[in-house]
């Protein structure tokens, strides 16, 4: 039965993986950093990295999961959280459907359980293509239930970064989130448990 569920959610990863590498009528990609172009499955099948010149593109959080987790071990957290508009930004509730329908996501990360190899970890990942990775409200939430259900479960945790900053568009709701985020860090870390931060393209607030 559990092999059952592990295949359809290996499915699903990889259906959501290929989703964010496929551009309607798009099949060639022109590499940023030597003007190359490729196409787009050939990058795709590389991990993201151009076959020209070896340049890395900025990844989805689905095609960086598949590419991390053991295959049928992904499960997602809290996949439903999802930004509100407290302050009634101008434009803000547009700008969010118009990423939730370009990305398929709910907000600008993915926190999940899986194994890599065999070892179970909490994996979050920032998406740039979701309003630049911003962090609102709903990611700084999102973020430290993960880091507090590895914590719980003594679980390693790791988090790749991708982000442009705090989301301004919830104002100071936003910069609370650093704060919340690396006090659940804080205390994750007395515990002795790993944590691993890597930083990917773009990383800049
Ligand atoms: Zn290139």
């Amino acid at each position: 039965m559990e092999n059952i569920f592990a295949k359809r959610r290996a499915r699903l990863l990889a259906m959501k993986a290929m989703r964010e590498n496929y551009v309607p009528g798009e099949k060639l990609v022109t590499c940023p950093h030597c003007g190359g172009e490729s196409q787009r499955k050939d990058v795709a099948a590389a991990l993201s990295v151009c076959p020209l010149c070896g340049c890395h593109f900025p990844m989805g959080a689905y095609y960086r999961l598949s590419s991390v987790l053991d295959p049928g071990s992904f499960r997602e957290l809290h996949e439903k959280l999802t930004a509100s508009d407290p302050l009634r930004f101008p434009g803000y509730g547009a700008k969010l459907d118009g990423a939730r329908r370009k990305t398929g996501m709910n907000e600008a990360v993915v926190t999940a359980t899986g194994t890599i190899g065999g070892v179970r970890c909490v994996a979050g990942v920032l998406d740039s293509r979701f309003l630049m990775g911003s962090m609102s409200a709903a990611v700084g939430e999102k973020l430290t239930l993960a880091i507090e259900y590895a914590g719980k479960n003594k679980l390693p945790l790791i988090l790749f970064a991708a982000s442009g900053g705090a989301r301004m568009q919830e104002g100071i709701l936003s910069l609370m989130q650093m704060a919340k985020t690396s006090a659940a860090l804080a205390r994750f870390s007395e515990k002795g448990l790993l944590y691993i931060s890597v930083l990917t393209d773009p990383t800049t607030g």
